[in-house]
């Protein structure tokens, strides 16, 4: 079971102004919202075990509605994990952990792409921080899926896959070029890597950025996510 704190991280998104969290428990997101692009309601369950990733990985199980979203969902930990070892985090909204926080900017247009907390210490260092996997494996089961129709209507079998920003979402004609996985791709080269990157960093705290907020709202048809500043901290 993980700590009930880790629930919904990805709450935070927002994807439209109105959509709030209205009911969690440790298995079950519930997202509402009174107009615009629709209700979404995603049962996610998590548990350890043989995972197909270093980490974790996440198994879409069902998918439906109009728009096509995912709509079950389960969560894998690498029980079975190597070296250096997962860092769980007791109190995951304080970050203090971390003595430094960087936030990144894309190079094209003003859109965050990175919210990263480095510079870990105690237990945290040279981890790989679990809430970070968490995070990641629930933005698979949003919509950064292989099996997930909304994934594939944009790159079929292609896991190299350019996803063009549409109106009415902000940054339209923005590009997020995906790789295998499906995952964003590291083409800044400077460490600031949105959360949907492959692997997890050492030692290191990555947020769910804009970058991944936008990708996530145009793969499952949200029209207004919310790009604003971080969750506080
Ligand atoms: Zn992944």
């Amino acid at each position: 079971m993980l700590d009930p704190k880790l629930k919904h991280p990805w709450a935070y998104l927002r994807f439209e102004s109105h959509i709030s969290v209205t009911k969690t428990t440790s298995k079950r997101f519930s997202f509402f919202k009174n107009g615009g692009s629709g209700n979404w309601d995603i049962t996610i369950e998590f548990k350890w075990g043989a995972s197909t990733g270093s980490w974790g990985n996440a198994v879409l199980i069902s998918q439906g509605g109009n728009p096509v979203r995912i709509t079950r969902g389960l969560v894998i930990f690498q029980a079975n994990r190597p070296d250096p070892g997962f860092y769980a985090d007791p109190t995951p909204r304080d970050n203090t952990e971390f003595k430094q926080y960087s936030s990144y900017l894309d190079d094209e247009v003003l859109l965050n792409r990175a919210r990263i907390f480095s510079k870990a210490t105690g237990d945290a260092q040279g981890r790989i921080d679990l809430l970070r996997v968490a995070t990641h494996e629930i933005g698979h089961l949003l919509g950064l899926s292989d099996d997930y129709v909304g994934f594939q209507s944009y790159c079929g079998p292609n896991p190299y896959c350019p996803i063009e920003i549409t109106a009415p979402r902000p940054f339209a004609g923005y590009i997020i070029y995906l790789e295998f996985g499906p995952h964003v791709g590291d083409r800044w080269g400077d460490g600031g890597l949105p959360l949907m990157v492959p692997d997890p960093p050492v030692g290191e705290r990555q947020l769910i950025s804009g970058l991944d907020a936008l990708l996530i709202a145009q793969l499952s048809s949200f029209n207004s996510p919310n790009l604003g500043p971080a969750p506080p901290f």
